[in-house]
C-alpha cells in the first residue's frame, strides 16, 4: 500500500497554529502590544475600528527590524527571543515562541512597517494569508507599525463566532489595561473608532491605576508591598467597601506579565475574609517579581497560566502581605454590611472564644494614680451576651505577640508589624502587674519629652505615641463594655445636671443606651438638660461636660456611617478625651502598664482614626545611622 502520512503545507499548519494563539481580536491585541514591549518601545499606540474586526493597528518607538528580519518575522518559529531551550527558563521577554506573527498573518491582511533607527529608510511589507504580496522600501518613523485588517476574512467560521462590536471591544480594552497595568513606565494611547479612548502617560503604579478607571480609584486603594527573599510584592487592593460584585479589577502580574491564578486569587480572598459583603469581590493591582527560573510560563499557548515552583509559600507570602496591610491601614474593623449597626461595633464578640467563658476584667486598677493598687479582678461570665465572651488578655498572654506570634487566637497576627519584635525581660515582665514587687526589676521603659515611651526590644527599640497608645487602649476597652453590657459604673454623690439644646438632647438620646454600656447613668432626660447619677470608673466627674459636648461635636460632624456604629463613634469619641495628653508625665510602672495594655490590643499599631500608635526602629537600622 502507497504512503499516505503528508507534510501539511506551511499556510495550513499556520491556520492551525493561529487558532491557537488568536481566538477573538483582543488576541492579535496581547500579541502586537507585547512585540512592541520586547522591541524596547517608550510609547505605543493602539488603533482599532470595528472592535478589531475591520482594523487592529499598534505603532511603537522601539528598534525596529532589518529588511531580513522583517521579512523572517513572519515565518513560525522565528523568533529573536530565544536561541536554546536553556533560555526558556531565562525568560525576560513577552514572546517566545515566534509564532504570532505567523499565526495572524495566515488568517488577515497584514502591512507591516518598520526601521531600524540607523537605517534611512525602512521596510514595508504586506501579507495575505500568509502570501507576502508586496515587500518595498518605505519611509516610516523609527519603531514598527504593524496592521492587521480583515481578522478571519478566510475562516467564516471564526469570523461568524465572533461576538457583537461591544463585547469585542470589551476584550480589547481588558488586554490594553491589563499590559498598560504592567508597565506604567511605558506611555499608551488607545484610539477607537477615530477617537482617543486612553491616553496613559509614563507615571507611577498609582497613576496608572487612576488614570485607566477613574480619579475617584485613588481614594480605594491600598498600598501592599512586601520584600523577601523569593518575592517582591508590590501594588495595591481595594478598600472592602468598595469591592464590586464581579471580578472585574483583579490583576496579578508576575514579572510584568498578566497571569490568571485562581490558587493566589484564593490566598487574597481569604487575606479578606470576614471583610467583604458576600457576593463581592476585592479589587487587586498586584505586582509579583520572582526569579524567572522559578516559574514556567510556557505551559498555555496563550500565557496568562504561569507554573510556580513553590506555591505554597508564594501563598503565604500574598496572604500575609495583603493582611497586613489591611491591618495597617486599619481597614480591618469595617465590618457591618447588612446587620443591625446598632449591634455592631468592630469587636463585636459574638461567636468568639466561645472555649474561654470566664471574663475578668479589672475595672479597679487605675495606672495613673500615684501608687499602684493592688489588683483586683473581677470574674464574671456573661450569660446575656449568648455565647459572646471576652477573656482579659493574662499578662503572661501578651508576651506571645511578640515571640513569634504563635498566639493563634489573635487575628491580627499577620497584620502587625512585629514579627520579629521580641521584648527582652520577658520572665519579669510576665508578672509586673500582679506583683508589685517585681515592678522594681523592670527598667526598660523611658519616657521622652513626656510624650514618646522608649523601650527596648530584642530587634531594637520601640518608639510609643503615649497619647495615641492610650487613645487605643481605651477604644478597645470601651467598645468591650460597650459589647457586653457589663460596665460599672461609679455612684455620683449629687445628680449632675447638664444643659443642652434640643438638637444635642436629641443626640444623646440615640446614644443613651451605649453610654449606658459604658457606665453612664440618666436619671432624668429633659427637653433641654440631663441629670445624670453615674459614670464610668474612668471618668472623672469634672470631665463628664467636656465628654458629653465632644462626643455630641463629634456625632455631627462625623454621622455615623453605614461601617461605623454608633457604639464605635462613641468608643473613639471617649478615648480621645480620656487618653492621657503629650506632656503628662507617667511613672515606670504607668509607663510599663501602657505598653503592656497596647500591645494586649486587637491592633495596637493604630490609633482608632487610624494613626500609628508606635514605630521600632531595628539595630540592624541603628548601625546604618552609626557609619
Ligand atoms: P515572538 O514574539 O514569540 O518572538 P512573534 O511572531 O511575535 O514571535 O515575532 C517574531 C519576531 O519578530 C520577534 O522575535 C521579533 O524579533 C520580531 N518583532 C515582532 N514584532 C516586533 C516589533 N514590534 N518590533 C521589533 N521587532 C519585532
Ligand atoms: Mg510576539
Amino acid at each position: 500500500m502507497a504512503d499516505i502520512i503528508q507534510l501539511l503545507p506551511d499556510h495550513v499548519a499556520n491556520q492551525i497554529a493561529a487558532g491557537e494563539v488568536v481566538q477573538r481580536p483582543a488576541s492579535v491585541v496581547k500579541e502586537l502590544l507585547e512585540n512592541a514591549i520586547d522591541a524596547g518601545a517608550s510609547t505605543i499606540k493602539l488603533i482599532i475600528k470595528d472592535a478589531g474586526k475591520t482594523l487592529i493597528q499598534v505603532i511603537d518607538n522601539g528598534k525596529g527590524m532589518s529588511v531580513t528580519d522583517a521579512r523572517l518575522s513572519f515565518e513560525r518559529h522565528a523568533t529573536s527571543k530565544i536561541r536554546n531551550a536553556e533560555d526558556l527558563f531565562q525568560l525576560h521577554t513577552k514572546g517566545f515562541r515566534g509564532e504570532a506573527l505567523a499565526s495572524i498573518a495566515a488568517i488577515a491582511h497584514v502591512e507591516l512597517k518598520t526601521k531600524q533607527e540607523q537605517d534611512d529608510v525602512g521596510t514595508s511589507i504586506v501579507i495575505e494569508g500568509s502570501n507576502v504580496v508586496s515587500q518595498d522600501v518605505v519611509v516610516t518613523p523609527k519603531g514598527t507599525s504593524v496592521s492587521v485588517k480583515n481578522l478571519f476574512y478566510n475562516i467564516p467560521a471564526r469570523r461568524n463566532f465572533l461576538k457583537s462590536n461591544a463585547v469585542e471591544l470589551r476584550h480589547i480594552i481588558d488586554e490594553f489595561h491589563r499590559v498598560a497595568l504592567a508597565h506604567c513606565d511605558l506611555g499608551f494611547a488607545l484610539y477607537n473608532n477615530g477617537s482617543e479612548t486612553f491616553n496613559l502617560p509614563v507615571s507611577n503604579y498609582r497613576q496608572r491605576i487612576v488614570n485607566i478607571f477613574g480619579t475617584k480609584t485613588n481614594e480605594k486603594l491600598v498600598p501592599v508591598e512586601e520584600d523577601t527573599e523569593v518575592l517582591k510584592i508590590s501594588g495595591f487592593v481595594g478598600k472592602p467597601e468598595y469591592a464590586k460584585k464581579t471580578r472585574g479589577e483583579q490583576y496579578f502580574f508576575v514579572n510584568n506579565r498578566f497571569i490568571k491564578s485562581a490558587y493566589l486569587n484564593h490566598a487574597i480572598a481569604s487575606a479578606f475574609e470576614g471583610l467583604l459583603k458576600s457576593g463581592t469581590h476585592a479589587s487587586y493591582f498586584l505586582n509579583l517579581s520572582v526569579d524567572p527560573q522559578t516559574i514556567d510560563i510556557n505551559i498555555h499557548p496563550t500565557k496568562t497560566e504561569i507554573k510556580f515552583d513553590d506555591e505554597h509559600t508564594l501563598y503565604a507570602l500574598l496572604r500575609s502581605a495583603v493582611k497586613h496591610s489591611l491591618g495597617q491601614f486599619n481597614i480591618a474593623p469595617v465590618l457591618d454590611f447588612e446587620r443591625d449597626a446598632s449591634l455592631d461595633t468592630p469587636y463585636d464578640l459574638k461567636g468568639k472564644h466561645t472555649s474561654a467563658p470566664t471574663i475578668e476584667i479589672d475595672r479597679t486598677f487605675n495606672p495613673f494614680k500615684d501608687e499602684v493598687e493592688p489588683v483586683q479582678s473581677k470574674s464574671f461570665s456573661s450569660p446575656s451576651s449568648g455565647g459572646a465572651s471576652y477573656k482579659k488578655q493574662q499578662t503572661a498572654n501578651w508576651e506571645s505577640l511578640y515571640v513569634g506570634l504563635e498566639s493563634k487566637s489573635n487575628d491580627f497576627e499577620t497584620e502587625t508589624d512585629f514579627s520579629e519584635v521580641q521584648f527582652e525581660s520577658e520572665e519579669t515582665n510576665a508578672s509586673i502587674f500582679e506583683d508589685d514587687s517585681a515592678v522594681e526589676q523592670v527598667n526598660t521603659t523611658y519616657q521622652l519629652h513626656n510624650k514618646y515611651i522608649v523601650s527596648t526590644i530584642k530587634s531594637g527599640m520601640l518608639l510609643i505615641d503615649q497619647h495615641r497608645a492610650h487613645q487605643r487602649i481605651l477604644y478597645e476597652d470601651f467598645l468591650k463594655n460597650i459589647t457586653i453590657k457589663e460596665a460599672v459604673s461609679q455612684q455620683l454623690l449629687f445628680p449632675l445636671q447638664l444643659h443642652f439644646s434640643v438638637q444635642e438632647i436629641q443626640i444623646l438620646k440615640q446614644l443613651k443606651d451605649d453610654l449606658e454600656h459604658t457606665g453612664f447613668v440618666f436619671s432624668n432626660v429633659l427637653e433641654e438638660a440631663v441629670e445624670i447619677t453615674g459614670v464610668p470608673v474612668s471618668v472623672p466627674e469634672s470631665e463628664v461636660s467636656i465628654i458629653l459636648e465632644q462626643l455630641i461635636s463629634d456625632v455631627e460632624n462625623e454621622v455615623p456611617d453605614a461601617h461605623f456604629s454608633a457604639a464605635d463613634l462613641l468608643a473613639k469619641s471617649m478615648a480621645k478625651s480620656l487618653a492621657i495628653k503629650t506632656g503628662q508625665g507617667l511613672k515606670k510602672d504607668e509607663q510599663e502598664h501602657l505598653v503592656n495594655k497596647l500591645f494586649a490590643c486587637k491592633e495596637p499599631n493604630v490609633t482608632p482614626t487610624n494613626k500609628i500608635t508606635f514605630i521600632t526602629m531595628s539595630v540592624d537600622e541603628l548601625d546604618k545611622k552609626f557609619i
